[in-house]
Formats: structure tokens, C-alpha cells, sequence
């Protein structure tokens, strides 16, 4: 029996799936993974993505984190792609119990899920740091220089920068869904930054799929690697 034979009887089988997803997953979506840019940012900034994200260049250097942000991060137009449907199919049909991500587009939520732990954060959400008033992602896009407030705060975008720590309600939950699970599938992430790897550790089961393009880290740990394009594999199920 192939992998992909394998993964749809484990599919069908189970009403405990969790889903954890990285990058890959929303770069089908058309959504640039920063993560792995070639020299293109470095001709149109002076930073490199990872210091232009942070806390300390958000505080200093506001104007040019948005610069960089409007330009990189909002990625309005994108939709959701096969593995987002087919993941918000499982949980309507009471297969899916959670969705574990580090991506911040909402693009989940779009596809209809309702049960999503956003590591990450996410560009739909952002408050004043004064009175906490919300703001969509519209306000921010359509903003220029540093989105103020109303009342003359600045906002700031529900985003976990580096050197931020993840949120400690939405990484329980996280941590519980993924111990919980029957089927842990991992999709779309390579696996060599944590928390991301550290996640799969709490893990029980016996059913850990990895998909992904290309050979992850923990392809040794897993139970059934499948590689390929995610949407390609999802739209399969
Ligand atoms: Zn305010």
C-alpha cells in the first residue's frame, strides 16, 4: 500500500485528527515564506527580515517595520488553497479536532475552520497599544507612516515578533490538542526551528505524518512521510 493509501485509511478511520502546519502551507496560497527569501529583500531594505520583525527594530524603527510590512506581510488578496478547505471539510464532518499554526493570514479561518491555535498571531487582528481598541487588517493596509488610533496611540498588529514570546493560553491549547490527537498530521514545515519541533514531542499516538516538499528533520521520528505539494496531497483525501 502506497503512503497516500495509508494516510487516506488513517484519515477515514479517525474522528482525532490534529493538523499542524508551517510556512508551506500558505506559500501555495501565493504567500512568500520570508523565511526563505534570496537576495530580493536585500535590495529594497537594509535589514534582513529577522531583524526588521523583531520587538527591539518595532520599537525603534516603527515607521520602517510597517514599510516592510505593508510590502511583505499583508497578503490581502490570497485565498485558501485545497489543504485549508479539506481541513475545515474534516472539522464540519467531526474528524478534525484542531488546527495547530504558525502562519498569521487568516487564511484558515477563511477556509471555514473554527478550532485554530495561531502560535503566530495574526495580520486580521490589531489593537491600540493605548486604549486597546481593535482595528482590522484594512485600516492597517490602507494606513500610512504608523497607524494611530483615535485616540493618537499607536497600533500594533496581534503579531508575535522575535524575541516575543508565544502566548501562553493559545500554546496550552495547542500542546493539549496535539497530545490528545490520534492522527497528528504535519504539513508544510521543515521542522528546524521550535517551537515547531519541540511541539511534536508531546505527541501519544502512533500515526505522525509528515508532507512536505522536501525531507524534514524528523522524517526519522515519523510514521508515514508523505512528500509532495500539500494542496496536491490534501485535495487526494
Ligand atoms: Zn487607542
Amino acid at each position: 500500500m502506497g503512503n497516500l493509501e495509508t494516510l487516506r485509511e488513517w484519515v477515514n478511520g479517525s474522528d482525532n485528527i490534529v493538523f499542524f502546519g508551517g510556512a508551506g502551507v500558505s506559500t501555495e496560497s501565493g504567500i512568500p515564506d520570508f523565511r526563505s527569501v534570496d537576495g530580493l529583500y536585500n535590495q529594497q531594505y537594509d535589514y534582513p527580515p529577522e531583524t526588521i520583525l523583531s520587538h527591539t527594530f518595532y520599537r525603534r524603527n516603527t515607521e520602517e517595520f510597517y514599510r516592510f510590512y505593508r510590502n511583505k506581510m499583508l497578503c490581502l488578496d490570497a485565498k485558501p488553497n485545497a489543504a485549508h478547505l479539506k481541513l475545515a471539510q474534516w472539522e464540519k464532518e467531526g474528524k478534525l479536532r484542531a488546527v495547530v499554526t504558525q502562519n498569521i493570514d487568516g487564511l484558515h479561518q477563511a477556509a471555514g475552520s473554527e478550532k485554530v491555535y495561531e502560535l503566530h498571531g495574526s495580520v486580521l487582528r490589531n489593537f491600540c497599544e493605548t486604549c486597546h481598541k481593535f482595528y482590522d487588517v484594512n485600516f492597517i493596509a490602507n494606513s500610512e507612516g504608523v497607524p494611530k488610533c483615535e485616540c493618537g496611540g499607536d497600533i500594533k498588529p496581534d503579531v508575535v515578533l522575535y524575541e516575543e514570546g508565544l502566548d501562553q493560553n493559545i500554546l496550552s491549547g495547542a500542546i493539549r490538542a496535539i497530545s490528545e490527537a490520534d492522527v497528528l498530521i504535519v504539513g508544510g514545515t521543515s521542522l528546524a526551528v521550535y517551537p515547531a519541533a519541540g511541539l511534536l514531542d508531546y505527541y501519544n499516538g502512533n500515526k505522525l505524518v509528515l508532507v512536505n516538499k522536501t525531507p524534514t528533520a524528523r522524517d526519522g521520528i515519523a510514521d508515514l512521510v508523505v512528500q509532495g505539494s500539500i494542496g496536491e496531497i490534501f485535495s487526494q483525501l
